[in-house]
């Protein structure tokens, strides 16, 4: 019973204009469909399972300047929340299954195991089965992100966001921190709700704040939790560059230019001396050429490179993810795969390929013409 989905979706075309976009795949023997870039107006990471219709997470505007950005985007009360850094989640539950769906809209088998053992969502979903929670998951121990937060020793998840599944519509902000706090999910930190030029000021401040602790910045949002700009800290910015030096063929290009731009405008808005100019500099240079140089040492060495992480969990949970990845073409380095109390503990690398040929070719004496 196929369902009409130009209406579903709101379409001015064919559904199946939209629908040819739709990529299968497999969860514990139930085939859905998910959209791996946005169309038509529906988000990137939209899935369908069956007849149900799970919605992407719409992506946000970035502020360069919050002085004047905050109050071009919001004409009414913003509520300050921190933004953690992690990768993105949304837990539906679809025919009594509890799914979980990262951004591009794979139901992730590890990441469904996690949240089952991190939240006890089954009093929230008998009482709004239609929605959805969306949040981020974070910690050390997961096969996408790898950033420490002192508070969490292996993963964590913090709701931020509880829409609709079908319709995407957010519940307001001051509604979804009620829910959270009735059926005891863990919750993004909040700085309060101001006037849009009060809400520069505080953000700011919360700014500094994160920054001096490695954190990564803030989201503001209009409290019917329908608009909302993100902002970042120089932290996060040398964490983001560390990381795509460290791989420079596969990532480097495409992470400098942004994050060159945002310390430029966060060093004029935020009044650095031309003392802390020069530190920023310093800081931002060494967060570029440092890994680059370990990744061209270990290339030489033999060893490999690329993202490292450490999974843990039921044996065959952590099997169906690196058979997953394995699927996709990914190369996988396994550096350690042991048991502990029962579960699986695998420690390994994604492999980098460009980094490493491209690396290993100039090693050996290959030359660029520039
Ligand atoms: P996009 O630009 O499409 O939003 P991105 O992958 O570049 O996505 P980020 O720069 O990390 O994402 O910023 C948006 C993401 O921040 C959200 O998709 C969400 O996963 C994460 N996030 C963390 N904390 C919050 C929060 N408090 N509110 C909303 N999103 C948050
Ligand atoms: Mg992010």
């Amino acid at each position: 019973m196929a369902r009409d989905w130009a209406t579903v979706f709101d379409l001015d075309t064919d559904a199946a204009d939209l629908l040819e976009h739709f990529e299968r795949e497999w969860f514990e023997g139930r085939q859905y469909r998910h959209l791996p870039d946005a169309r038509h107006g529906v988000e990137r990471g939209t899935a369908i399972v069956g007849d149900a219709v799970v919605r992407g997470y719409p992506s946000m505007p970035r502020a360069l300047v919050l002085a004047t950005a905050v109050p071009e985007r919001f004409d009414g009360p913003v509520a300050v929340e921190e933004k953690l850094n992690g990768y993105n989640v949304r837990v539906a539950r679809i025919d009594g299954d509890l799914l979980a769906f990262t951004r591009s809209g794979y139901v992730c088998p590890y990441t469904t195991a996690k949240v089952e053992s991190l939240l006890d969502p089954a009093g929230f979903f008998d009482a709004h089965p239609g929605k959805m929670l969306c949040g981020e998951l974070v910690g050390p121990e997961n096969p996408y992100t790898e950033h420490d937060y002192a508070e969490v020793a292996e993963a964590g998840f913090y709701v931020f966001d509880v829409r609709d599944r079908e319709t995407g519509d957010p519940v307001p902000v001051e509604r979804r921190r009620d829910l959270c706090a009735d059926y005891d999910l863990a919750t993004v930190r909040q700085f309060g709700t101001y006037t849009p030029a009060a809400a520069v000021g505080v953000a700011r401040e919360a700014i500094r704040d994160l920054d001096a602790t490695g954190r990564e910045g803030v989201v503001l949002k209009s409290v019917d939790g329908r608009r909302a700009l993100k902002y970042t800290t120089s932290a996060i910015h040398r964490a983001d560059l560390e990381h795509a030096f460290a791989l420079p063929f596969d990532y480097g290009r495409d992470f400098l230019f942004t994050r060159v731009l945002r310390e430029a405008f966060q060093a004029v808005e935020f009044g650095d001396s031309t003392a802390e100019v020069h530190e920023r500099a310093r800081r931002l240079g060494e967060a570029i050429l440092v890994p680059a140089v370990e990744t061209v040492r270990a290339v030489e060495a033999g060893e490999p490179v690329g993202d490292d992480h450490t999974v843990r969990g039921d044996p065959a949970v952590i099997e169906s993810l690196l058979s997953h990845f394995r699927d996709q073409g990914l190369e996988v380095h396994v550096e350690r795969d042991e048991r502990v109390d029962g579960e699986r503990v695998v420690a390994f690398t994604k492999v980098a390929r460009a980094t490493r040929d491209k690396t290993e070719y100039y090693l050996e004496g290959g030359t660029v013409d520039e």
